[in-house]
């Protein structure tokens, strides 16, 4: 597959690495569960005014969303030879019970495999697991790795409780075995009451879900534990790669935060992956500097909402960056992290 694309981009694949489906026969599963309630992440968190744009949104995507096809001409005019893609579905249906959850994962993981199958050379496919229930989460994991997909996509809590408590340790024990990348992909903020206006929700409440996510991963000791996991966060990864050196002070100062971890938070920001949807080159430089050049992946959010229209330019047209970084930004991580 390499060498059919090489040919095709002259030398390596350029990978985006963050793009969405929305596949309806998945869709229709998950509406059965119902959401709402007061819990943190259990309300609605969508305004209505960002609801009603979300809806148009969506339908006016819904071809590139739930189709292979018409997403080829989008990703040629970007010059984006594969896309990654996942559903952002898990968040609901974690409110489910174990056995509903594995079955809209199935389901997820199936038709996921079907997109894929349409196209091998174009897609790359991220599966979801229950991650309510951890058995039933490491049989899918096993079930996804054996038809193909190359890793999950999760969101940044599971029915508000963080990625790193011990609970989840099954699951990125099992990820880490399988080898199978984890990406970390945020829908709302579980306590946006403060956040409803302005689309602030998304705006701000995803980086900071993203910043919560990781500080979990890091402080409960998640990769100390499994030193081969590999994580990827989207967004450019929320604040935290931007302002660590509050968390390193306090590490400095606070033993409570020294119980799980060998060194300074801001020594675990390499062992992250991250993608470069973060709409602002200056800061990619800055990512590089903190994270290096070999974590951090071509990204876009297509084909809805707030999209890096140009991922390659905002990669190569980014000072300060040397050329075989940005190589290695727009598709040698990728290709490497996803065995293509
Ligand atoms: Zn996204």
């Amino acid at each position: 597959m390499v060498r059919k694309i090489a040919r095709r981009s002259r030398s390596y694949p350029k990978i985006d690495v963050h793009t969405h489906v929305a596949l309806p026969e998945v869709l229709a599963l998950a509406s059965k569960v119902k959401i709402r309630g007061k819990e943190p992440g259990k309300q609605h968190w969508v305004p209505s005014a960002s609801r009603q744009e979300h809806g148009r949104q969506s339908s006016s995507a819904s071809a590139t969303l739930s189709k292979p096809k018409p997403r080829l001409k989008d990703m040629d005019r970007m010059g984006v030879d594969m896309q990654v893609i996942s559903m952002n579905l898990p968040t609901p249906s974690y409110w489910a019970d174990g056995a509903t959850g594995q079955q809209i994962a199935r389901q997820c993981n199936d038709s996921i495999a079907e997109f894929v199958a349409a196209y091998p050379e174009r897609y790359i496919g991220l599966g979801a697991v229950p991650l309510q229930d951890q058995s039933r989460t490491v049989k899918e994991l096993e079930y996804l790795a054996k038809i193909g997909l190359k890793g999950v996509a999760i969101p940044s809590h599971v029915r508000a409780k963080d990625l790193g408590i011990p609970k989840f340790r099954n699951f990125w024990a099992k990820a880490e075995e399988l080898n199978l990348p984890i990406y970390i992909h945020p829908r709302g903020f579980t306590h946006d009451q403060r956040l409803h206006e302005f689309f602030l929700w998304n705006s701000v409440g995803q980086p900071l879900e993203e910043t919560l996510a990781m500080t979990s991963i890091i402080y409960e000791g998640i990769l100390d534990d499994f030193p081969k996991l590999k994580i990827i966060i989207a967004h450019g990864g929320g604040y935290l790669p931007y302002y660590a050196g509050r968390t390193d002070k306090a590490y400095e100062s606070r033993p409570e935060t020294r119980k799980n971890i060998a060194s300074r938070p801001s020594d675990y920001l390499s062992r992250f992956f991250y993608d470069t949807v973060i709409f602002d080159r200056d800061m990619l430089p800055l990512l590089v500097k903190k994270a290096g050049d070999r974590q951090i992946m071509m990204g876009t959010d297509y084909p809805r909402g707030e999209i890096e229209e140009d991922p390659i330019g905002f990669v190569r047209r980014s000072k300060d960056l040397s050329p075989l970084s940005k190589d290695r930004i727009i598709g040698l991580n990728a290709a490497k992290l996803f065995n293509i």
